[in-house]
């Protein structure tokens, strides 16, 4: 057994993390009060090979594997988990579909400048009346000659507002059921009948731009489709398997955050004549975090070096994906009594921690749902 990064990932990890310090963080205050993704660091991040890292270096990209991917969202997390999500759905979710299925024809005209941060993708899933229960979207395609006509709503999007392109999910032919009547398509922004509905003013992570968008008559072309017609259930579920590593990465960073603040208040604040951090009671607490991020981390890593070796590790990844959930949500609230009444003033970085940390054990996948993922893949009827 080898718990060690490579000493390329380790050279990875300090690159990225001075990065993040050094370009990210300057952006963070301005993006978080405009609830705007700073765009710029899309070409910025494609130029240095961050932007869809796992994916092959013929398509422009680093081709680098998962726990590099793991490495850096980690890193840019313990910066902004607004941003962070921004670039994970578009990494992830918002591309990964045309990697591993579209045609030659949408790789070079989609995932090529995606690479390169020159196009900003989106992820279509979730609609008004179908978030866990994917399988009851009514978004429908209909194919017209060499053309497919959408019509549906999608809600709570990631990089809507700003999306060059969408990969939209929906039936087109609802009575196969899900698991063969769903489809993938690309829906380009300027498409007749797409528009943005609204952007969405969300709790946390408000770096990242959410938003409902419509498809009213929606017309693009057929080669827009990815991969087979009827597959794109399929298709979504492998992503969203592959993608709660990520998602788990990116939680251990603002759960890194937070600890990494707690420890330095802990050793400065002085009540009583000393530091905090003297008190059992605190010091108790940062071990246990510590304790929770340290495992948080080996699920994830062990999950992100199952699929580099192209192991099953859908029960790892869900695993992953709950447990990292949950120690940022215990994480940053612990973080939030150690900073006292410092820590819930809009000044201090800890709020932000805390607000973020909410979102991820209701995205991708809610908690609840990973425990049925789990529970049947430990072969529990
Ligand atoms: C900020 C943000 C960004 C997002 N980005 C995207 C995106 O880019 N693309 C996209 O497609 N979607 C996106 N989503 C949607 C997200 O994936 C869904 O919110 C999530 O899947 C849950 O769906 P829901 O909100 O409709 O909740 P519901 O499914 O209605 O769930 C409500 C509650 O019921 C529970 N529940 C539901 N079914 C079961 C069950 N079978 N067993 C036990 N409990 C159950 C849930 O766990 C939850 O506690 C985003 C959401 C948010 C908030």
């Amino acid at each position: 057994m080898d718990f060690d990064f490579s000493e390329e990932q380790k050279m990875f990890q300090k690159q990225v993390r001075d990065f993040c310090v050094r370009e990210v963080g300057p952006l963070v205050a301005e993006a978080e009060a405009k609830e705007e993704t700073p765009l710029q660091l899309f070409p910025r991040m494609g130029g240095l090979g961050y932007l869809c890292a796992r994916y092959p270096e013929k398509y422009g990209a680093a081709e680098m594997g998962k726990i590099s991917e793991c490495i850096l969202l980690e890193e840019l997390a313990r910066i902004c988990g607004g941003i962070a999500a921004a670039m994970m759905v578009h990494s992830g979710l918002g591309t990964s579909m045309i990697n591993e299925h579209g045609s030659e024809e949408l790789k070079q005209k989609y995932l090529v400048p995606a690479i390169k941060g020159q196009m900003i993708s989106a992820f279509g899933l979730t609609e008004p009346n179908a978030g866990s229960d994917a399988a009851n979207m009514s978004t429908k395609a209909v194919r017209q000659g060499d053309h497919y006509i959408i019509n549906g709503n999608k809600i709570f999007i990631t990089n809507g507002p700003y999306a060059d392109f969408v990969c939209v999910a929906a039936y087109t032919d609802k009575s196969k059921g899900a698991s063969k009547g769903v489809s993938v398509i690309v829906v380009e922004k300027g498409s007749p009948g797409y528009s943005v509905a609204r952007k969405m003013d969300k709790l946390g992570n408000r770096s990242a731009g959410t938003a409902e968008l419509v498809f009213d008559n929606c017309r693009v072309p057929a080669s827009n489709l990815v991969g087979e017609e009827g597959k794109g259930f399929r298709y979504v579920m492998e992503t969203l398997d592959g993608g709660r590593i990520a998602h788990a990465a990116r939680s251990l960073g603002v759960a890194q955050a937070a600890f990494e603040a707690s420890v330095k208040y802990s050793n400065e604040r002085i009540q009583f004549g000393q530091p905090i951090g003297k008190f059992q009671a605190i010091s108790f607490k940062l071990a246990r975090m510590a304790m929770q991020l340290e495992a948080a981390r080996c699920l994830t890593y062990y999950a992100a070096w199952l699929y580099d070796q192209k192991r099953r590790c859908l029960k790892e990844a869900s695993m992953a994906k709950l447990f990292a959930s949950e120690v940022v949500v215990d994480v940053t609230a612990e973080a939030m009594e150690i900073h006292g009444g410092y820590g819930y003033m809009m000044d201090s970085p800890i709020q932000r921690y805390y607000r973020d940390a909410r979102l991820y054990p209701i995205t991708e996948g809610t908690s609840e749902i990973m425990h049925v993922v789990i529970s049947r893949e430990i072969g529990v009827p």
